[in-house]
């Protein structure tokens, strides 16, 4: 039997927004980026075979009854239990078949039954459905043996949707469920937030795109192609601008040009501190501002976070695995507050450690995980590599998610809860 841990807080367990140094916490630094940026104003109608993954800037609200009008449930025959008489069987006169998409004639005779389809109107003066198998046909008249009771087998008008009633709320992402009820309320087109525009810039004299020889002291540039895949979605247009080396005057230039058309410009390497880490002179000799360099997390410290012009600006650390999970953590949630999202959808959860792990105390570290079932109380377990190497990218392709480790912790035992984040790619 495993001992089920209580858990103390929420969060990523590093406490405070500032742990020193100058680094925020990983929760510090997503409270920033939420408290910087607000989702954009403008709007536009999109019709629904074109909704998906789109952000809803105004409720869908239902125009009418839905279903509009009683109708049958099942296919069958559509009569007047309630004014049965006597004990069964009876015999009744069966009148037209009115399939779904037609209007009932108007006399339904009394003490006669009408066949009727799936989704066919109730005709007037039946209050019920009886399934075509329980009664016996026989002709033009049908034998029913047992009182069915009123109101079996009837969608009533009204019972899925009232009109005025909202079906989906504003900041919703759009996905089959909500696309479903927006046409079940009757909405043709809808109010979106207008798409995101990001622009991805990787930095660096060694690279090269993916796929070209490589000479010297090349290596092929990861970022580039990750990014665009990690961003790429239906409400944001990304544009992968042609990297730039470490020259600052080049660099300006690209910046500058870019902060005038894009929302978001994600830069990647060249914001450590090293001699060759362009990116933060570039953007503060052009006036931009930082709001954040430095968090306290392993792999991803150099991340930083700051404006230029109305661009927000995201600096990501180069090393690819460090990019990655910067993204999938602050990147992610940038746009979700730039599209307007109301309720993100939790993605943090706590999850069981299936394996010992041992951590060097310091950083919250953001260890690759894989989802590898679940414990005998039915709660998700996880496995993970013995370390975290910020420049290996082969082992992402396993990996489910990231756990994270709090900065001074030094050893996690095999049955302790962590908090893991589930990668998503949409
Ligand atoms: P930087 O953050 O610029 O100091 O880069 C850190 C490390 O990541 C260096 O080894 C870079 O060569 C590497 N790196 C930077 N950008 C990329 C990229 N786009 N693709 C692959 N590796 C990169
Ligand atoms: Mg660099």
């Amino acid at each position: 039997m495993k001992t089920v841990h209580r858990l103390e807080r929420p969060g990523c367990g590093c406490g405070e927004d500032e742990v020193g140094d100058g680094l925020l916490s990983l929760d510090g630094a997503l409270a920033r980026i939420a408290g910087k940026s607000v989702a954009v104003e403008e709007t536009e109608h999109v019709s629904l075979q074109h909704a998906r993954g789109r952000v809803l800037a105004e409720p869908v609200i239902s125009a009418t009854l839905s279903p509009p009008f009683d109708n049958a449930a099942m296919d069958g025959y559509a009569l007047a239990a309630g004014t049965l008489e006597g004990e069964g069987p009876w015999v009744l006169p069966v009148g037209d078949c009115i399939a779904a998409g037609h209007v009932p004639g108007d006399a339904v005779r009394e003490g006669s039954a009408v066949q009727v389809l799936t989704g066919a109107p109730l005709p007037k003066r039946t209050d019920t459905v009886v399934m075509q198998e329980h009664v016996q046909r026989e002709g033009d008249r049908l034998v029913l043996r047992r009182r069915p009771e009123v109101g079996t087998h009837i969608r009533p008008a009204g019972e899925d949707m009232m009109p005025g009633q909202v079906i989906v709320a504003a900041g919703t992402r759009l996905g089959p469920r909500e696309i479903a009820a927006a046409a079940a309320a009757g909405a043709g087109s809808l109010r979106v937030r207008r798409k995101l525009s990001v622009v991805i810039l990787a930095t660096g004299d060694e690279l090269r795109p993916a796929g070209d020889p490589l000479a010297g002291a090349h290596i092929w540039d990861v970022n580039s192609p990750m990014l665009a895949a990690a961003i790429s979605r239906e409400d944001v247009e990304v544009l992968v601008s042609r990297h730039e080396g470490d020259a600052l005057g080049p660099l300006r230039a690209r910046l500058s040009c870019l902060s005038e058309t894009a929302d978001v410009i994600v830069t990647s390497g060249g914001v450590s501190a090293g001699a060759a880490d362009l990116v933060r002179p570039a953007i503060s000799g052009l006036g931009g501002e930082t709001v954040f360099s430095g968090v306290a997390i392993k792999p991803g410290k150099p991340l930083t976070f700051g404006r230029l012009g109305k661009a927000f600006w995201l600096g990501l650390p180069g090393n690819p695995l460090a990019a990655f999970t910067t993204w999938m953590l602050f990147g992610n949630r940038l746009l979700e507050r730039l599209a307007g999202i109301s309720a993100p959808r939790a993605r943090r959860r706590h999850v069981v450690t299936g394996m010992r792990l041992s951590h060097k105390p310091g950083r919250c570290e953001l260890r690759l995980a894989r989802l590898a079932g679940f414990d005998g109380l039915g709660r998700e377990v996880i496995l993970c590599p013995d370390v975290t190497n910020s420049a290996r990218v082969s082992l992402l392709p396993q990996a489910d998610g990231l756990v994270l480790i709090p900065a001074e912790v030094e050893s996690i035992s095999e049955g302790d809860l962590l908090e893991f984040v589930q990668f998503f790619e949409r």
